[in-house]
Formats: structure tokens, C-alpha cells, sequence
């Protein structure tokens, strides 16, 4: 049984001590919820409670959930003319996968440098085209 702070509660049965009322159910080959309602109950004197025992059990965080983890983006970094690929994870597999890897290309139609968010497939500047693309004139600045 919980104590309701994170804690099992440990129960005595006929002298042998169990971490928890559930553990001395299996143990014992009772039905689950008997040592329970026993130790609660007047009419079975060698069933007592017990401190809480040692050990807190694990809570779940968001942080070490195992799945639903976004990915590992990199940030966008100047112009270096193509040198470096960044890769971006899936930290959602163990080992973390390889997703794509993001860079600066040349675009294959106007040949301006642009920031691919995959350098494998999106090989057009959003003018061009690449992602779907932009209307004409609608990148304002003209950096995508
Ligand atoms: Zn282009």
C-alpha cells in the first residue's frame, strides 16, 4: 500500500516482515487486497502496519519520459559556404536517429546560397520552389 507520499508501506505477517501489503500477497498466494484489508482490520491481530520503507519510488517526469521527445534542431548559423551539415536527431530512439542534416546549399536553380532544412532533398531556395515555395516577391528580405 502507498502511504500517499511516494512511500510503500511495509506489513508484518505471523513475524515475517514484507516491503509492501501487495508484495505479502504474492508472497503468500492470497488474492491482491488481502493483507491489506487485513492489517486494516481488528479480527487479524498478527497483521501490522509498519513503518514506511526505505526507497522512494520512482515518479515519472516530463524529463525522462521515454517517447514524445522533440527533436534535437540545431540552430541556423551565417553563411560558411556549404562547409558544415548539422544533424538533427530523434531523441525518441536509443540509440538517437539521424533525421536528416540541415546546411547551407547553393540553390539548384538560381544558384543563390539559401539555409536547407534538408540538404538531401530541399535542394531550391523557397523562391525557387524548395519546401513548397514562397510566392514570388514574398520573402522580403531574401535570405531563405
Ligand atoms: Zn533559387
Amino acid at each position: 500500500m502507498a502511504s500517499g507520499n511516494g512511500y510503500a508501506v511495509g506489513v508484518e505477517v505471523d513475524g515475517v516482515r514484507y516491503p509492501s501489503a501487495r508484495a505479502a500477497d504474492l508472497a503468500l498466494g492470497l488474492p491482491p487486497n488481502t493483507v491489506c484489508h487485513r492489517a486494516h482490520s481488528r479480527n487479524y491481530p498478527t497483521y501490522r502496519w509498519l513503518g514506511e520503507t526505505p526507497g522512494r519510488r520512482p515518479v515519472r517526469k516530463p524529463e525522462d519520459c521515454a517517447v514524445g521527445r522533440p527533436l534535437a534542431e540545431p540552430e541556423r548559423w551565417p553563411y560558411d559556404g556549404g562547409a558544415r551539415r548539422a544533424p538533427v536527431m530523434d531523441p525518441n530512439f536509443d540509440p538517437p536517429r539521424l533525421v536528416r542534416r540541415v546546411g547551407w546549399l547553393r540553390c539548384m536553380t538560381c544558384g543563390r546560397p539559401h539555409f536547407s532544412e534538408d540538404v538531401a532533398r530541399v535542394r531550391l531556395c523557397c523562391t525557387c520552389g524548395g519546401l513548397g515555395g514562397l510566392p514570388i516577391g514574398a520573402d522580403p528580405d531574401g535570405d531563405l
